[in-house]
């Protein structure tokens, strides 16, 4: 599905990823669940280009939901996978810490991990070799991506700030749509390592002047940082009270 010129969407409001196309190749932003391979295959099939113009994969984080397909691509193919120093192992499959459990959380637990189950969860290659990058990084890759550091859902977390597209990638520094509640707005995401880390990061994303802000779960976000902040931090003092 096509956002704006340049920019593209596939995969669904519950896990996406997105694609900046460019005529001089195209940047895949994370790698959703493994099945998530055919419709990126169905989305690159629709615009006409081949999956051999992929020039490189960046990942916001390294958790299994988003990088599903991306070491199939990297041995396939050979396409390199960029990701957050500090999360370089945990996309190589160390395990991240547990997050803080709610009872209340299992039974909407489970029907996210259900539907991570039918697109392939269970089975997450993980990456074998990975780019790592940092804050300030601007990637030579369709699109010139720039890294801004956003720790606190896991430590090595990244925003991709993509000015050609007027989009920033936050993953799930943030999130439209809570996957175990189901509730939409702006919003901290479920499963974050370091809460309160994870919420000043967010002021990094005050002052870019983006049309879209596009979290790793749910719609994108259209009404620029200064409300989607302000959204968020309703929403993270109502969690509190
Ligand atoms: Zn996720």
């Amino acid at each position: 599905m096509q956002l704006a010129p340049g920019l593209y969407r596939f995969g669904d409001d519950i896990v996406a990823d997105h694609l900046i196309v460019t005529d001089e190749g195209i940047t895949l932003i994370d790698a959703g669940l493994p099945r998530l391979y055919s419709a990126l295959r169905h989305e690159l099939a629709a615009i006409g280009r081949p999956i051999t113009d992929v020039r490189g994969i960046v990942l916001t984080h390294g958790d299994s939901d988003h990088i599903g397909f991306a070491e199939r691509l990297r041995r396939e193919l050979g396409i390199p996978v960029y990701v957050g120093a500090a999360d370089a192992d945990r996309a190589k499959g160390a395990k991240p810490p547990a997050t803080p459990s709610d009872h209340k959380r299992l039974i909407p637990t489970l029907g996210f991990l259900g539907y991570a189950l039918l697109k392939g969860g269970a089975r997450v290659p993980k990456l074998k070799e990975v780019q790592t990058v940092s804050d300030g990084d601007v990637l030579d890759l369709p699109g010139h991506p720039e890294i801004i550091a956003m720790p606190g859902h896991s430590p090595g977390s990244i925003a991709i700030h993509v000015p050609s597209v007027h989009a920033v990638f936050v993953g799930d520094e943030l999130t439209t749509r809570n996957v175990l509640t189901g509730v939409t707005g702006p919003q901290p995401a479920p499963f974050t390592d370091d809460q309160a880390t994870s919420s000043e990061s967010l002021n990094r994303l005050q002052d870019l002047a983006v049309d879209w802000i596009i979290p790793g779960h749910g719609a994108p976000w259209t009404g620029g940082a200064p409300a989607l902040i302000t959204a968020y931090r309703q929403a993270e003092s109502a969690i509190r009270s």
